[in-house]
């Protein structure tokens, strides 16, 4: 059988690697930390840095195609991975979500609405950046933030020393606070062929900037959820994108405003595990093996509930639970704000 390469190891490399085991194929993750979660499912880990580059032209030479689960790969892997070995998604793709301006400028260049924004590169730039967006605004690392980790919130233009200086100079965009009625997300694929399918939109709520729970159906209007749909299958398009994709939107009554992507499967698309016949993970391992899309039309209501840290003491009045189905990462160590695993209720 053929082998998937996943560079990250963590839990969605994981499940992948089961959805990717199911379909008869092995999985070898490249993963710099020790003892990461997929490695306990995969056929194969190779445990190296980025900068090893024997170790990754290694792993690449020994798999088919090669995947990820985190996105922020570094430019000189990509460059000799893709030189030996297709990358799904692309490059476009990972570039443009790894950093908020770039993927900003191009859903605003698609016709897409995002939050007002403007990019901060030093204290002055701060000024200007309240005067175009206003306050309250969120200012934000344009890279490596994840879990809301590296932002500030600004109240009124008082906050503006606070947050610059919490920023320690990383190029940073200040964002305009969305009042939002509530946020969901579209966990789309496309396939080799050009073929679209979107999974049904999911409510998010987020508790400390985690992600705490996805709900399906979302609490929105079909006009909404249509356009939601919509909006995905743009910048699947867009980005000549095969895998599954992830769109975090805010719902607003002028309409929809996109939060943000991710070029991977997605913590809001768990639920599709319980929900659907075909998940997101068997989804995005048949789209990077050039499969046809399975089927991912939803026939339940499932809320999703993340584990998180301490959360994962729950688990034996989960275990009781009728109709819940719990998914844990093998994490041996429990710290504050670590994704531990998480169950999906059947509604
Ligand atoms: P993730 O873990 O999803 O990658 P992240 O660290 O990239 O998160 P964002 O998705 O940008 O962060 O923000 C986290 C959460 O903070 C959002 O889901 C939303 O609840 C809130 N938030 C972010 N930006 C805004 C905004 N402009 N207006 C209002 N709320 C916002
Ligand atoms: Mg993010
Ligand atoms: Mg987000």
């Amino acid at each position: 059988g053929a082998t998937i390469g996943i560079l990250g190891g963590g839990q969605l490399g994981r499940m992948l690697s089961v959805a990717a085991s199911r379909l008869g194929f092995k999985c070898h993750i490249f993963e710099p930390g020790a003892e990461p979660p997929a490695g306990q499912v995969a056929h194969k880990v190779t445990t190296a840095s980025y900068d090893d580059h024997a170790a990754l032209r290694a792993f690449a030479e020994s798999v088919d195609v090669v995947t990820y689960e985190f996105e922020n790969v570094p430019t000189a892997a990509l460059d000799l991975i893709e030189s030996i070995r297709p990358i799904h998604p692309n490059r476009k793709a990972l570039a443009t979500s790894q950093d908020r301006i770039v993927e900003k400028s191009f859903l605003n260049g698609i016709g897409l609405a995002t939050a007002p924004w403007a990019e901060v590169t030093d204290r002055a730039s701060l000024d200007a950046a309240i005067a175009k967006v206003g306050t309250p605004s969120i200012l934000k690392t344009t890279r490596l933030g994840y879990d809301g980790k590296g932002q500030m919130r600004l109240k009124s233009p008082a906050d503006a020393d606070g947050a610059f200086a919490a920023m320690a100079g990383a190029t940073c965009v200040l964002e305009g606070f969305v009042d939002f009625s509530c946020e969901i997300s579209v966990i789309a694929a496309r396939g080799l062929d050009g073929s679209v399918s979107c999974f049904d939109p999911g409510e998010n709520v987020h508790r400390d900037g985690i992600l705490h729970t996805t709900t399906v159906p979302a609490s929105v209007p079909g006009s909404v959820a249509a356009d939601a749909v919509l909006i995905a299958g743009r910048i699947l398009n867009a980005l000549d994108y095969v895998g599954v994709l992830g769109v975090e939107l805010f719902v607003t009554p002028k309409g929809l405003l996109v939060n943000e992507i991710a070029p991977r499967v997605h913590n809001s698309g768990h639920w599709t595990q319980a929900g659907c016949t075909v998940d997101q993970f068997e989804q995005h391992i048949r789209a990077v093996a050039g499969w046809p899309l399975g089927d991912g039309k939803r026939y339940a209501d499932v809320e999703m509930l993340n584990l998180i840290g301490d959360d994962v003491a729950q688990i034996p009045a989960l275990a009781r639970e009728p109709r819940t189905q719990i998914h844990l990462y093998g994490k041996a160590d429990v710290k504050p704000g670590r994704k531990m695993g998480h169950v999906n209720r059947v509604l």
